[in-house]
């Protein structure tokens, strides 16, 4: 066994010493109770969590099954008397659990193919999005980065890249000497880590961190929620960093005066914010700093935010929770008179984006979108919304067009395709598939 997954071990230890077997975690699980698992037997299963993690014999059926539910909602850990992270604990032994039940090389070969399937679509998609100038700033490699604060994407975002133009806007009307980093060669390696394949999360995820620390950046502030959880709980937990962590929303909240200072006055507006709990203090940052823009109202909404940290990942499975939590936040923002959702993350922006196809009288943004044009710049379009809304496609395939000759891609008529399908089989509010696959088809078919 590697340094790196002893101490992974001892992190499991320590959480199955301290824990005193109340049984609250598994009380609370939603997902736990989202498959029919019955949470009188509380006491049961957690005992069967010690036993996996001290034991490290195969994991009882119901273990089994509850580890397999889990979607990383955090809720387990906020009910926890002892203060134990248990959605670490949990996270851990999950991956321990799969490596046990099954020959590395086939989980090796699963992540790879996630991670290949995912990369291809992001490189794609931002291709089709960005100036090769902006995506060579993005790509270049995190330890020759010299400035003292390191804006890190991850790779999904990149699929709605206009959030990290936004980002990049806010951080220079901060005067901030910053580097943006991400794309899939600095990937947090979470495939890998689901899919137990320890030796490959180590050359990439764990490598990932160790390069922010090699940059001598004192600030690494985090974009993706995914990002976010396994940096906290798979590298900072195991190897206390030089720099400090947090997500982009709490550095902002945590400079709302210097922003303050510099909004410019905004259309009004009434708008909810689709929320989730889970990752730090995101809800709350984004809050404060969206009470602070000029003429903007924030609905408050009673929402499902703890069934998950961020919508699609392994929250996907649970597609009719999922589509009943965006239609009861779209619904409850018409009926609340609301004019725009608001979304934290990038995944959830993909799953709301097509919501004007459905309900005409709401715009969907991004907490960013909303921050860098009162701070008097932003603007940048949003094309991904375009796609889901299902309407005229000429301006994105225009730019389209123009991004992919910049940056030396051309698209085919089976990446059309398999777009489409990314697009528009998440689970979300969407306009038809037709117009992205028609528009699309026929840029792939210029050559
Ligand atoms: S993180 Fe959420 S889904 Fe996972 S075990 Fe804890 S409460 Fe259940
Ligand atoms: S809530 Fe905490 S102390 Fe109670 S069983 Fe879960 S991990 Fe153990």
């Amino acid at each position: 066994m590697s340094a790196y997954a002893d101490r992974l071990e001892a992190l499991a230890g320590a959480a199955a010493d301290r824990c005193t077997g109340c049984g609250k975690c598994f009380e609370v699980c939603p997902t736990a109770r989202e498959i029919g698992l019955d949470a009188g037997q509380a006491t049961v299963r957690v005992g069967e969590l010690v036993a996996l993690t001290r034991g490290g014999q195969p994991a009882a059926d119901l273990l089994q099954r509850w580890l397999n539910a889990c979607d990383g909602s955090a809720r387990c850990s906020d009910a926890c008397p002892e203060g134990i992270n248990v959605r670490q604990w949990v996270t851990i032994a999950k991956m321990k659990a799969l490596d046990a039940a099954r020959p590395r090389e086939v989980g090796a070969a699963q992540a790879a193919s996630r991670f290949r399937h995912m990369a291809q679509a992001v490189r794609l998609l931002a291709s089709m999005q960005l100036p090769s100038e902006t995506l060579k700033k993005i790509l270049a490699p995190a330890e020759r980065r010299t400035a003292d604060v390191l804006f890190y994407t991850g790779c999904n975002v990149l699929r709605t890249p206009h959030i990290v133009l936004n980002v990049m806007d806010i951080l220079d009307a901060l005067e901030l000497d910053f580097d943006v980093v991400g794309g899939t060669a600095h990937c947090c390696g979470v495939y890998q880590f689901q899919e137990a394949d320890l030796p490959t999360y180590e050359r990439l995820g764990h490598r990932t961190f160790q390069r922010f620390g090699q940059s001598g950046a004192s600030k690494v502030l985090t974009w993706c929620p995914t990002c976010s959880k396994n940096f906290d709980e798979l590298e900072k937990d195991v190897e206390a960093p030089d720099f400090a962590l947090a997500h982009v929303s709490e550095f902002l909240a945590a400079n709302l005066d210097a922003l303050r200072a510099r909004f410019v006055d905004q259309p009004k507006r009434r708008v909810v914010i689709h929320e989730h709990l889970g990752i730090g203090a995101t809800v709350d940052s984004i809050r404060t700093l969206l009470r602070a823009v000029p003429n903007l109202e924030l609905v408050e909404l009673v929402q499902d935010s703890g069934f998950s940290y961020a919508c699609g990942g392994v929250a996907a499975k649970y597609k009719d929770r999922e589509q009943a939590i965006h239609r009861g936040l779209a619904e409850g923002a018409v009926a609340a008179g609301a004019d725009t959702i608001v979304t934290m993350y990038h995944s959830c922006h993909r799953a709301l984006a097509g919501a004007e196809a459905v309900y005409s009288s709401l715009r969907v943004v991004n907490f960013t979108d909303i921050l860098a044009e009162a701070l008097g710049r932003g603007g940048h379009p949003d094309y991904y919304r375009l796609y889901k809304a299902g309407g005229a496609m000429d301006e994105a395939v225009a730019a389209a067009r123009r991004f992919l000759t910049d940056n030396g891609v051309r698209v085919d008529e089976a990446s059309v395709q398999s777009l489409t399908a990314d697009i528009f089989n998440e689970t979300g509010l969407a306009g038809s598939r037709e117009a992205f696959a028609r528009g699309f088809g026929a840029l792939a078919k210029e050559g």
